[in-house]
């Protein structure tokens, strides 16, 4: 190890995410994984473990255990003597250990909330998958990287985009900014067609292998809701600043337009390892595991504007950045209730957003929240979401 050596913490490195900056590591120099953290599939944490040999671990789906309910107690024992934590509480240990350089928070959910505000507390490099952390608590993330130091570096690969883009330009000289979306499964269906989709049309995504749930938030364009709001956030944009394009190929994965009329794009293959692999290297690009585009034969990009029943989450996430505040959190609660209710059908896929819309507009905003009244906020939309499931 060089004495440059960067310790990265994963958090949720069993996911998709997860697993791809695992790949991404195993193929870059200067990098090491000091700590993972899982859920419930010990299984595969157990895998990783054995793999990279972190120094700590958090395993958040039970509060005790020993090292040997990690590993496998069909394998030889292991002689792994690294720390082990458990519940949630461990993992915002882990975020925060003073080893860790890099923190690649990739939790789905509002249940990524705490461990990455405690890497922004810790003045991390928080490499930020976890888009439902901005969404839930904007203005107290950003205002506690800004106190701490941290840096929050972009994981998703449209703001990934927009970050290499904004290299272009002055920030007072960008006029906006244009996030693509592929439109998912369903963008040439008509409302009709919504009414009858089934769980496993909703998660095979054309263009991505993602997790549950941002699958189905692809599906609704949920996804690209929450996606304005984390934009809204991290680059510190107007609502009217913030525009969609459908863009089923998913190659130009966003672009920004400056106060010239000129709009910058970054391309690439649709794999998230270039953005993951790029939030731990920069400010320097290295080579990695992603293949390159293909200039040699013919292709073509589509951008088109969003259609009527795409336009609806987009409206829930224009709201959400005009009113702030508590609105955030109120909006991912029900949605998170909501993909969850239609994965367990028990809702069908075209309530998603309306139901969420619903609950929105019963909500009185607190513009000023505190992290505490954010929790609140968000127990009280899954309460409210809950009460419409079972209406
Ligand atoms: P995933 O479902 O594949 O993985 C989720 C990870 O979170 C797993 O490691 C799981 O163990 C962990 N987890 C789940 N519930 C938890 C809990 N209650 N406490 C602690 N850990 C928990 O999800 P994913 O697709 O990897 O997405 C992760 C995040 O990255 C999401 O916020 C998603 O929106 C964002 N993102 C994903 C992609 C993608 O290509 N997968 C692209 C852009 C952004
Ligand atoms: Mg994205």
């Amino acid at each position: 190890m060089t004495p440059t050596t960067k310790n990265i913490a994963v958090l949720g490195s069993t996911g998709s995410i997860g697993r791809n900056t695992l790949a991404v590591v195993r193929q870059l120099q200067g990098f090491r994984i000091w700590g993972l953290s899982g859920h419930s599939n010990l299984t595969q944490l157990a895998d990783q473990v054995r793999e990279f040999a972190p120094a700590a671990v958090a395993c958040t789906a039970r509060t005790d255990g020993t090292v040997r309910d990690l590993f496998d107690r069909t394998e030889t024992p292991m002689a792994w003597t690294g720390r082990l934590m458990w519940g949630p509480q461990g993992l915002v240990e882990l975020a925060s250990a003073p080893e860790v350089d890099i923190v690649v928070a990739a939790i789905v959910g509002r249940a990524g909330l705490e461990s990455t505000l405690a890497a922004v507390h810790a003045g991390k490099r928080v490499a930020l998958a976890n888009k439902e952390a901005l969404v839930v608590g904007g203005q107290v993330v950003i205002e506690a990287a800004r106190r701490s130091g941290a840096q929050l570096v972009p994981v998703d690969s449209e703001h990934s985009a927009i970050w290499q883009c904004l290299a272009g330009g002055r920030r007072d000289e960008v006029r906006r900014v244009i996030l693509t979306a592929s439109g998912g499964p369903f963008r040439n269906w008509d409302r009709q067609q919504l009414q009858q989709v089934k769980v496993d049309e909703a998660l095979a995504h054309p263009n991505w292998r993602m997790g549950p749930k941002i699958t189905i938030d692809s599906a609704t364009m949920m996804n690209k809701a929450l996606e304005m709001i984390e934009a809204r956030w991290l680059f510190d944009l107007e609502p009217h600043q913030i525009e969609v394009v459908i863009h089923p190929q998913s190659i130009v994965h966003s672009l920004v337009e400056f106060v010239d009329g000129s709009v910058l794009a970054q391309c690439s293959p649709p794999d998230m390892k270039l953005p993951i692999q790029y939030a731990l290297t920069y400010p320097q690009r290295m080579p990695g595991p992603v293949r390159t585009l293909d200039w040699t034969s013919a292709w073509k990009l589509d951008l088109n504007p969003p259609n009527a029943w795409q336009c609806e989450a987009l409206e829930l996430g224009r709201l959400v950045c005009q009113r702030g505040g508590t609105s955030g959190a109120v909006l991912n609660a029900t949605n998170e209730v909501a993909v969850q209710a239609f994965l367990e059908g028990r809702i069908s896929f075209a309530e998603i957003v309306p139901s969420c819309r619903e609950i929105l507009e019963q909500h009185q905003t607190n513009p000023t929240p505190t992290y505490q009244q954010l929790i609140e906020a968000d127990a009280w939309a899954r309460q409210e979401m809950n009460q419409w499931i079972l209406a």
